[in-house]
């Protein structure tokens, strides 16, 4: 089992595939675009594979593919088979700006993939395309489908809560789970390396954050009860809107007190750095002894070991050395 310093348990790993997307965000990158990695630096698919095995030996069940976008990598369904095979993986999921799903749903889910999130902060399509610097919502919406349709269930819709973007919104976003069997979870934004202007037509970065209280005030004449999902519901805490068939949950790791108490996960970068906090500039590098032949376990008990008690965000310590897109979120 790997249990940190503080008594969490690590049951769950975010790996990042790639720090390429087709989209661009406009909390996620600087709109200047931010320079690639070089391919040689990116982990291949063996080497992701070979770290899985030695996390699952250690207690690692969960795995979430994200990245950058994961789908513009190209054969992502060979990864997910080599990780779906690993002894004691018991979950695999994907986290998806949905925009490739129509395509890749069904391979995927052959894969042995079981369940994907998708980003949709609105659902308006011009909106859409200003937030993504060029995205088709359109698109998003058939992929979704897709989705469901071939069982990547259930589907979780992530949607960032953008004061003067898209508050005028989230009610009839959670409205969607009274005809959709969804997760829709809506997440505080969180302050990494978006707090330069973000373009013509948006409020100063300031102004954008909204906190998760506000959202759960706007929504409570829509009835919110609270909801024990079966398994476990991450850091969202799920509720159901009078007659809703699907869940909405809030993730407020600005507001939360306790958020970090709940944490259970690291991350591997693409570029094959274990990161024991989203929020934290800390990474300890696997890649360079996954290429000599050197064992990785130290490195993932070191990591596990470093993990930070809690986030300092509000203390206004930021991480400053990657963006989201570098992350994985
Ligand atoms: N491209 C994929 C996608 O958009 O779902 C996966 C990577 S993306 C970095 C993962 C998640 O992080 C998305 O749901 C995105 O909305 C969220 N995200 C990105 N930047 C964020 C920020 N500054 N605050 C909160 N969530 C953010
Ligand atoms: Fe790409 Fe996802 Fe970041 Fe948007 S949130 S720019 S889709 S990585």
């Amino acid at each position: 089992m790997l249990i940190d310093s503080f008594g969490r348990q690590i049951t769950y790993l975010r790996i990042s595939v790639t720090d390429r997307c087709n989209f661009r965000c406009v909390y996620c990158m600087p709109p200047t675009g931010v320079p690639y990695l070089p391919h040689e630096r990116i982990m291949r698919y063996e080497e992701i594979a070979a770290f899985v095995e030695v996390a699952a030996r250690q207690g690692i069940r969960k795995v979430r593919i994200t990245g950058g976008e994961p789908l513009v990598r190209a054969d992502l369904y060979r990864l997910v088979e080599m990780i779906a095979n690993i002894e004691g993986i018991e979950d695999i999921s994907l986290t998806t700006n949905g925009i490739l799903l129509e395509k890749y749903a069904r391979p995927l889910a052959a894969a042995g993939l079981k369940r994907v999130n998708i980003s949709l902060d609105t659902l308006n399509a011009e909106k859409f395309a200003r937030i993504t610097r060029g995205g088709e919502l359109e698109k998003v919406l058939r992929g979704i489908a897709a989705a469901e349709e071939v069982g990547l269930m259930p589907i979780k819709i992530n949607t960032v809560i953008m004061r003067g973007i898209n508050d005028d919104e989230l009610i009839e976003l959670a409205k969607l789970t009274l005809s959709h069997a969804w997760n829709l979870r809506f997440i505080e934004l969180m302050p990494i390396e978006n707090q330069q202007p973000w373009g013509e037509g948006f409020p100063p970065p300031e102004d954008i954050f909204m906190p998760v209280s506000e959202v759960m005030a706007l929504l409570k004449p829509l009835g919110l009860h609270p909801v024990n999902l079966p398994g476990d519901s991450g850091p969202a805490l799920p509720y159901r809107l009078e007659g809703g068939i699907g869940t909405v949950g809030f993730i407020s790791p600005l507001t939360e007190q306790h958020f970090c108490q709940r944490c259970n996960r690291i991350r591997l970068t693409a570029d094959g750095n274990l990161r024991p906090c989203l929020m934290s500039d800390l990474e300890i590098p696997v890649l360079p002894a996954l290429r000599s032949g050197q064992p990785v376990l130290p490195l993932l008990l070191e990591a596990v070991n470093r993990k930070p008690a809690a986030h300092r965000l509000t203390n206004h310590i930021t991480p400053n050395g990657r963006c989201m897109i570098q992350i994985g979120g």
